[in-house]
Parts: structure tokens; sequence; C-alpha cells
């Protein structure tokens, strides 16, 4: 018997080192990334195309587009000659639309294989990086390099093909170690100093399974606006609207969280179906409304995130939804998590009535869009891409199709990802529409968007960063993920940014 023990610790030591000394040679390989090698058409003429004005709804038919050094000069409706030194191309039947938004994802140190060509392949061609993924669960006080620096270096030197980062936050705020009634405001500025220090954008509240208390809350939104920057993020349920409206905060994030501030008597219940249940059975659209007036009055922009909010919960009981083709794209431990997820998740709520319930949140979800919107709340289109069974690039698209089903006619649902999100960042003057002056990133269409939401997928060319991508180089970017995310060296660095994640 002794002996037998004596053996399997022996497999188990082997099996152990082995695993070792293949990750260890995994983490080594060197990585390669999408590089940006199509030729600069810095001079570009786009001929007889129509153009989506995402501002009016309407389609500008038959014009020309000049551009020049990455920004479009000229739009005209005359004459079909060529002009001297500039390619061109043939839009016929094509529409032209701004280059889009996501408002609300988040990246990994292994972005550059994984994710970027992707974004570019679907026509992302900016974001907000709400979470840094491998660097915000890094102990605050150690040294940080952040991936966007990094990234931003590579851009210049290796011509990494990426999107156009607005901000890229790599910290959130869930708990504060240590904290009590009487030192709040000392701990919540030590915080916030330290923040600031490292160069966040913004100080991220992330309160899905911890809820801080409201006067901490309150206080770290005082503290960042002190500081010179802001708080924004998820709400939590314990606090007050109008006082974080009072106190300013720049975006609400996710569905799930503007949902308890929409029900009569909030309340939490131990089960989290049954506070479900409590929220359904106890929304009130007068409430609602008048929440919904108050968050367009103090100018807060709403970042629903369907696609990752409220939906997959109620979705993933459906085996198509698990079995998404999209998924060759997805990193393989990384899709071993989400299906880890997604058995617990389909047996924990395995009655008819439980899997009703999530379903009527999630469409609790989108009415409240609709009403936000119908309220004059200004509303962003943003994935949480990274979060399971969203998918960089692609769920974009994704999300613009929720918005027309909370209501949003296409055009509208447009703006949510092209004008709102440069007017967030104060840049109308250089992005969102298409427009003489403006930077020339542009999706090409096969078919009109403003008739159906879901043309915006079918991309016949994207115009970024001075590079006309064609549908042949649009799908090269797509296979050099679906390589990557099955590489070895990709799997080990993985697996070992998650270790590294948990100590
Ligand atoms: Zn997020």
């Amino acid at each position: 018997m002794k002996k037998i023990f004596k053996w399997l610790g022996v497999f188990l030591m082997s099996c152990f080192g082995l695993s070792a000394f293949l990750l260890t040679i995994g983490v080594n390989l060197p990585l390669t990334h999408y590089t940006q090698k199509e030729p600069i058409a810095a001079k570009l003429l786009i001929k007889n195309c129509h153009i989506v004005d995402v501002k009016n709804g309407t389609i500008l038919s038959n014009h020309n587009i000049r551009i020049e050094n990455g920004k479009i000069i000229a739009i005209d409706s005359v004459g079909s000659s060529s002009v001297a030194g500039f390619t061109v191309i043939d839009g016929s039947g094509k529409y032209v639309m701004p280059g889009l938004w996501d408002m609300h994802l988040h990246t990994l140190s292994l972005s550059p294989q994984l994710h970027f060509p992707l974004l570019i392949a679907n026509g992302v061609t900016n974001v907000r990086d709400m979470g840094d993924g491998d660097s915000w669960i890094s102990d605050i006080d150690a040294p940080l390099v952040k991936d966007k620096d990094s990234w931003d270096k590579q851009f210049t030197e290796q011509h990494l093909l990426m999107p156009r980062i607005w901000e890229s936050c790599s910290y959130h705020v869930e708990e504060i170690d240590g904290i009590t009634a009487q030192n709040t405001q000392e701990k919540v500025r030590e915080l916030v100093t330290k923040l600031k220090q490292r160069g966040e954008p913004f100080v991220k509240l992330q309160l899905e399974d911890s809820e801080l208390p409201a006067p901490v809350f309150y206080e770290i939104q005082k503290q960042a606006q002190l500081q010179g920057f802001s708080a924004l993020g998820h709400l939590s349920y314990n606090v007050d609207i109008d006082t974080v409206l009072a106190n300013g905060y720049p975006s609400i994030e996710h569905a799930w969280a503007l949902i308890p501030h929409c029900v009569r008597e909030k309340k939490r219940f131990e089960k989290d179906l049954e506070t479900k249940a409590y929220e359904l059975s106890h929304q009130d659209t007068a409430l609602t409304t008048a929440v919904l007036k108050k968050i367009a009055a103090a100018h807060t922009y709403y970042v629903p995130t369907h696609v990752t909010s409220n939906r997959k919960e109620a979705l993933v009981f459906d085996e198509k939804f698990r079995q998404d083709p999209r998924n060759q794209y997805v990193e393989s431990t990384q899709l071993r998590l989400w299906k880890l997820w997604a058995n617990l998740h389909t047996s924990g709520y395995d009655e008819p009535a439980q899997q009703e319930l999530l379903y009527n949140y999630y469409q609790r979800g989108l009415e409240i869009t609709r009403l936000a919107h119908q309220n004059g709340v200004k509303l962003l289109a943003g994935t949480d891409a990274l979060d399971r069974y969203v998918y960089h690039g692609f769920s974009l698209h994704d999300e613009l199709t929720e918005m027309t089903k909370a209501g949003l006619t296409p055009a509208e649902a447009l703006r949510t990802a092209t004008i709102n999100a440069a007017e967030y960042y104060r840049q109308t003057d250089k992005y969102g529409s298409v427009e003489p002056g403006k930077t020339a990133d542009l999706l090409l269409l096969d078919r009109n968007p403003l008739e159906n939401i879901t043309n915006t997928q079918a991309i016949h060319a994207v115009y970024f960063n001075q590079r006309l991508y064609d549908r042949n180089d649009l799908a090269r970017m797509k296979a050099s993920v679906r390589e990557q995310a099955k590489s070895f060296g990709i799997s080990c660095k993985f697996i070992w940014n998650m270790i590294k994640g948990m100590f």
C-alpha cells in the first residue's frame, strides 16, 4: 500500500514538474502581433458612394469623399474625374459610415494578439478600456507598467495594429481595506491620490459583489473631483442616485446597475433570483422616468452593455448560444472558464420559471434603455468584451442590435457608437461623423445600415490610420486571431497571467 502512495507521489510530482517545465517554455516563446503592413493611402478618393449621415439619420447619395493625411478634406457630388496623386476607389453602391466606438471593453496584455485585429476587422476603431485585465488585479502599491504605454510604443515602432484607445484604466475599486466611518475621508484620499499618481484616467467603481457603504462611495466621488478627475462605473443599490448625480458621475455602466434604482423601496435578498423577482414586481414607471430625467439633466451618459448585462444569463440555456461559432476566436483556457460558468449557471437555474425570470430581467434592462432614450439620456454602446460570451469587435454589432430591440431606430442606435461617443470625449470636431475636417475613420458597407442595423456587419472595407483594409485584409486579421487563440505560447502566457493575478 505504502508503495502505491510513493509511486502516486512520484507520478504527481512528475506531472507537476512537466507542466511547470512546459509552462516555462510556453511563457518564454516570443510573441508575434498583427502589423499594419498595408501600404499607406494618404491621399484617397472614394468615388460615388452613399454617405451615412448619423446625425440626421439620412443618406447623402452618390457623393465623393476626398481624404488627405487621414483627414476628410472634401465631400462633393460634382464630376467623376480623378484628382492627381489620389488613390481612387469606386464606392458605387457602398455605404460609408464613421468608424465604430466600443465605450466599454476590457483588454489583456495579450490584446495585440487576441483582440485588436478583431476590433479593426469589425470596424471598431475607437475604444474606452474599462479595465486592463492583467494589471487591474495588481497590488495598488506595486510598480505598474501600463500595457497601453507599451502598445503605444509598439504602434509607433513596430506598426502594431490597434484601435485608438482613449482611456485605459488599470485599477477598479471594489472595497477599501481597513476603512471605518471615522477614517473614511483619510483612507479615500490616500487611495485616490495613489490612483492619480499612477496615471489612471478615472476612478472606476466596481461594485458587483461587494457594496461599499454609501458615504464611502460619495467620498470617492468628492476626492476624485478635488484631484481633478472623476469617479464612474457601477452603481451599487445602496446609494442615493440624487446624491451620486449631484457629486458628478460621467457615466453609469451596465443595465443591472440601474434596474434597482427604478424600484419602489429598494431591497436585497440573500438569493439573487429573489432580488430580481422583487425588482421586477416592484418596478415603477413613474419613478423610472423621474430617475432617467435626472440622469439626463445631469448629463450623465448611460452605457447599458446589454450584451453582457443580463442577456447571457438569460440566453445561455440555449445550446446555440453556447456553441457560438465566434468561440473559435477565444483563447482555449478562457473558453473553458466560460463553459464552466455556463454549466454552473444552467444547472443552478434548471426550472423553467427561473429561466423565465432571468429572461424578464434582461427584457427589463431593454425597457429601461427605451425609457432612457425617450427621456433624453445620452446612450453609449459598450460591450464589456472579455466577459463571458462577449467577443471583441463582433459584439459591438450585437449591442447595436440590442439598442434597436430596446426601441431605438437604426440611426439612433448608430449614434450610440459614433457621434455620442465623440461627444462624450468632447471630440465632435474631429470624430463621430463623415464630414469635411474630420478624421477619416471609415467603414464601407455593402448595405444600408439605416434600413437594418445588422447591415453594419456587411463590411466591405475599413479605412483607418491612413490605411485601406479591404475584405481580404480583414479576413486575414480574423484568421490571425483564430491562430493565436489556439497557440501554445499564448495559452501558456494566458495561464501564467492568471496565476500571477491570484497572488
Ligand atoms: Zn466591464
